[in-house]
């Protein structure tokens, strides 16, 4: 086997052992419990669970997904969970390599895995994730200003007087403001015309957070689109399938999660497929 294999492997290995550490998360911030204590046991037995119950993905293959003591079945979504911070670690260290920026990556894509599973079971988005994905774009950003100076600030120039009188912005707390914004106008608009309550503030606040890392342009427009495109998609599906009835809340926040997954990763191809959908080049 190639070198290149066996750091894919370990890499996936330690993504997945941090998905697991995210069911905790999942599974225990909503009731504002301890991350790290208690031990995980069964939920069903309260067994200890030990070593062999906690590889990433492999207990539960080999256990056959059940509790080895009581028998009692184990969601598939953990597996589930733990595959998926695998994949995007192995992801990432292909993008990105091993350096901060990878690892501020997968720290926003890890927020949002917890953010898609939560706002799912108790329609609450955590201010902890939202706060991972915000505290990444204005690293990067500041980073950037560090690096690249006054030409990677957003320049507004205004004429006072006599005078062209230039400003420069912070691209990611500009796009906080805009996501933020537009969202709490869309929220506002929709109580307004309907009068029942669109969208939360965790919805709000994670807009904002998104804002923050695509900045408030054409990535961050493609970003709204593409979270519209995926709830659209998956609320047809739902109708479809009769899982959800018309008129059913369909939380909004998992396909906000999906959708920033998915620009945080191929923030590029995806705005320009998005753009092209609507006739810009
Ligand atoms: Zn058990």
């Amino acid at each position: 086997m190639e070198a290149s294999w066996i750091i894919g492997i370990l890499v996936f290995l330690l993504g997945a052992s941090i998905g697991s550490f995210l069911n905790v998360v999942i599974y225990r911030l909503p009731h504002d419990r301890s991350l790290v204590s208690p031990a995980s046991h069964c939920y069903s037995c309260e067994t200890r669970l030990g070593f062999i119950d906690l590889i990433p993905v492999l207990s539960y293959l080999i256990l056959r997904g059940r509790c080895r003591h009581c028998n009692a079945p184990f969601s598939p979504r953990y597996a589930l969970v733990e595959a998926t911070a695998g994949a995007l670690a192995v992801i990432c260290w292909q993008m990105f390599g091993t350096g901060p920026y990878a690892v501020g990556v997968f720290a926003a894509c890890a927020a949002l895995i917890v953010v898609f599973f939560v706002d799912l079971d108790h329609m609450i988005i955590p201010d902890e994730c939202t706060a991972v994905v915000a505290l990444f774009g204005i690293s990067v950003d500041v980073y950037y200003l560090w690096t690249r100076g006054a030409d990677y600030a957003i320049a507004l120039t205004e004429q006072i007087g006599a005078d062209t009188l230039t400003v420069y912005l912070p691209r990611s707390l500009i796009g906080l403001a805009v996501g933020g914004g537009v969202f709490l106008f869309i929220g506002w608009l929709f109580e307004t015309l309907l009068h029942k309550p669109a969208m939360g503030m965790g919805d709000v606040k994670l807009a904002g957070a998104m804002g923050a890392v695509l900045g408030p342009g054409y990535a961050l427009l493609s970003y709204f689109l593409l979270a519209i495109i995926i709830g659209a998609t998956v609320s047809i599906l739902l109708m479809l399938l009769r899982i959800k009835r018309r008129g059913d809340y369909i939380p909004f926040g998992p396909m906000m999660a999906l959708a920033g997954l998915i620009m945080l990763l191929y923030a590029g191809p995806t705005t320009l497929w998005i753009l092209s959908r609507y006739g810009y080049g």
